[in-house]
C-alpha cells in the first residue's frame, strides 16, 4: 500500500482502548483486507467517530497509511449498519463474535479479498434478519474456508480420488479431505460423516448467497457439519476459537435448564 490517504468499507473485529483516549482496531475492510489501526482521540471526538468504533459495526472508513507505521490513523469513521437486532440478544450476539473471531483469526493482512468483506456483512445481516444462526454458521465456515483456498475435499477421496459411495464416510483434517475405507486404515482423528452432510457442505460452499435459505439442514448436518468444520479449522489455525468455548459453554448451560 502506498504512503496516503484512503477510503473504505470496514467491519470492526475487535477494538480496545489505548492510553487516554486512543482506540485500537482491527478490521476487515472491503479494498484492502484485514488492518490494524488507531483512531485517536476516539473517545474524546463525537465528530469524527460519529456512531461508534465497537466490535461488529459496519463503518465507512477514512485512513491514512505511511510505511513508518504498523498501523493506519483512523481519520474518520462513520456508522453504516450496527446490527442492531443481533445485539439484542445473546444467541445472535454469541454466533455474530463467532464470525468476527473466525475471520480475525483466518485473515492475515495484506491479503485482499472484497468477497471476504462481502461474505461477512452478509451473514451478519442474514442472522441478524433471522436466519437459522446454527445453519448459517455452518455455511460461513465453510464459504470462508473455501474463498481462503482451504475448502475441504468432500465428494472423492482426497488420498486416491476414488469415488466413495457407502452411506458412511470419514473425514480426515489432516488429509484435508473424506477418505475412503481402504485409505484410512491406521489413520487417527477421523470423523464420522454422511454422504447427505457431505453433498449439502460442498453445496452450501458453491450456492449462491440468495438461495442459500432454500437448503434445509437436519440435526445430522448440524451435529456432523459442526464437528467436521470445526475439528478442520482448528487444524488450520492451530488453536481453539474462544468464542466457540463460550457457545459451547452457553450451549451446556441451556441444556440443563
Ligand atoms: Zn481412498
Amino acid at each position: 500500500m502506498k504512503r496516503g490517504l484512503f477510503k473504505t468499507g470496514a467491519i470492526v473485529l475487535n477494538s480496545f482502548d489505548y492510553g487516554e483516549s486512543d482506540r485500537i482496531l482491527t478490521f476487515y475492510t472491503h479494498d484492502f483486507g484485514k488492518l490494524r489501526g488507531i483512531a485517536k482521540g476516539a473517545r474524546r471526538s463525537k465528530k469524527r467517530f460519529v456512531g461508534n468504533l465497537d466490535p461488529m459495526s459496519r463503518l465507512d472508513i477514512v485512513f491514512f497509511h505511511s510505511d513508518k507505521s504498523e498501523l493506519v490513523r483512523v481519520e474518520e469513521a462513520k456508522l453504516a449498519d450496527a446490527y442492531p437486532g443481533l445485539k439484542a440478544g445473546i444467541d445472535a450476539l454469541s454466533v455474530g463474535c463467532y464470525l468476527l473471531e473466525l475471520t480475525s483469526e483466518m485473515t492475515r493482512e495484506g491479503q485482499r479479498l472484497p468477497q471476504v468483506y462481502n461474505l461477512l456483512a452478509g451473514f451478519l445481516k442474514a442472522i441478524e434478519e433471522g436466519a437459522d444462526p446454527g445453519a448459517y454458521t455452518r455455511f460461513f465456515e465453510i464459504r470462508l474456508l473455501s474463498m481462503l483456498g482451504y475448502l475441504p475435499h468432500l465428494d472423492a477421496c482426497v488420498v486416491c480420488r476414488k469415488t466413495d459411495v457407502e452411506p458412511q464416510k470419514r473425514f480426515s483434517s489432516e488429509r484435508g479431505g473424506v477418505v475412503c475405507r481402504a485409505c484410512s486404515t491406521g489413520a487417527a482423528g477421523l470423523i464420522p460423516v454422511s454422504s447427505a452432510t457431505a453433498g449439502m457442505l460442498a453445496i452450501s460452499a458453491k450456492l449462491e448467497f440468495d438461495k442459500l435459505e432454500r437448503l434445509k439442514p437436519n440435526a445430522a448436518f448440524m451435529d456432523e457439519g459442526e464437528r467436521l468444520l470445526y475439528d478442520f479449522i482448528k487444524f488450520q489455525i492451530g488453536k481453539e476459537l474462544k468464542t466457540k468455548r463460550f457457545l459451547e459453554k452457553m450451549r451446556k448451560a441451556e441444556a440443563r435448564v
